[in-house]
């Protein structure tokens, strides 16, 4: 279900690296990733996430003002949720958005899975400072479609990310979060190395409030004798991501991939 909203403010601050605004044409995602910790983030409290989605139509009206006033700084697109989630196929509340960002000269550092994305590269041509992220967690299709039920195919994603470079679009790849037994993270980075992103970051799993129950329920659904590996992970507390990470970066270093952790808490 879709719902237009109005909104006081566009602009926020955001504490993220490397962000100094963060913006959300979207509150609520149809993606409906199993792992999305953003209910937490936003306090969520209207049902089930990914069945409705807010639409702040009266975002670009709002920026375009804030835009005159505030200091330049780069603002990251979709922070929170997916700016490229298929409402924006009609709404167009993104495109609209960094139509003024680019008018203004702001830098702008974009994170999706949806190849709609290229739907807008006349736009980010022109921009003097962009980024845009595209995130991976499996190369498996048959996965991403339970895990990742309302993104865009990985085929898509990875073709997202040859044609922004193609561009001269600087992409990079969200690797996260790297889900326990389930992600291949030797495949994906021999998948990743072919589209040559500028960088990648690589994430774990990150349990915040309402998150395990989700993950529970995907993993009992998926792979049902996986339950105990993920207890043993994420209730007490086994260490699992040392080791696969070691990997992650050595296998990123032989393949010339550029590979940061992801430092957040
Ligand atoms: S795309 Fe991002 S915001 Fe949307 S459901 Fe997935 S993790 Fe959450």
């Amino acid at each position: 279900m879709i719902k237009e909203i109005t909104v006081k403010t566009a602009l926020s601050p955001s504490k993220l690296p490397g962000l100094d605004y963060a913006l959300n044409p979207y509150r609520g995602c149809a993606h409906a990733c199993v792992y999305c910790y953003a209910p937490s983030v936003i306090r969520w409290d209207k049902g089930k996430w990914g069945e409705l989605v807010e639409v702040k139509a009266n975002l670009p009206r709002i920026l375009s003002k804030e835009l005159r006033i505030k200091k330049k700084g780069v603002v990251g697109l979709g922070t929170v949720t997916d700016p490229y989630q298929p409402a924006e196929k009609n709404y167009e509340i993104t495109r609209r958005c960094l139509e003024l960002l680019l008018m203004h000269d702001f830098p702008v550092c974009i994170q999706t899975k949806s190849s709609l994305v290229l739907r807008d590269i006349d736009l980010l041509k022109k921009f003097s400072n962009i980024e845009v992220g595209i995130t991976l967690t499996t190369l498996d299709d048959s996965v991403r479609t339970k895990m990742e039920p309302g993104a865009t195919s990985v085929e898509e994603r990875l073709r997202a990310l040859k044609e922004l470079s193609k561009n001269g679009i600087p992409a990079w790849v969200f690797m996260g979060p790297v889900m326990p037994y389930i992600t291949d993270v030797e495949a994906l980075i021999c998948a990743i190395a072919e589209v040559k992103p500028k960088y990648m970051l690589v994430d774990r799993l990150r349990l915040k409030e309402g998150v395990w129950e989700r993950v529970r329920e995907f993993v009992q659904g998926f792979k049902p004798e996986m339950i105990a590996d993920y207890e043993r992970i994420f209730l007490k507390g086994e260490d699992y991501y040392s080791e696969v990470f070691e990997r992650v970066m050595r296998r990123c270093e032989e393949k010339g991939v550029r590979c940061e952790m992801n430092r957040l808490e």
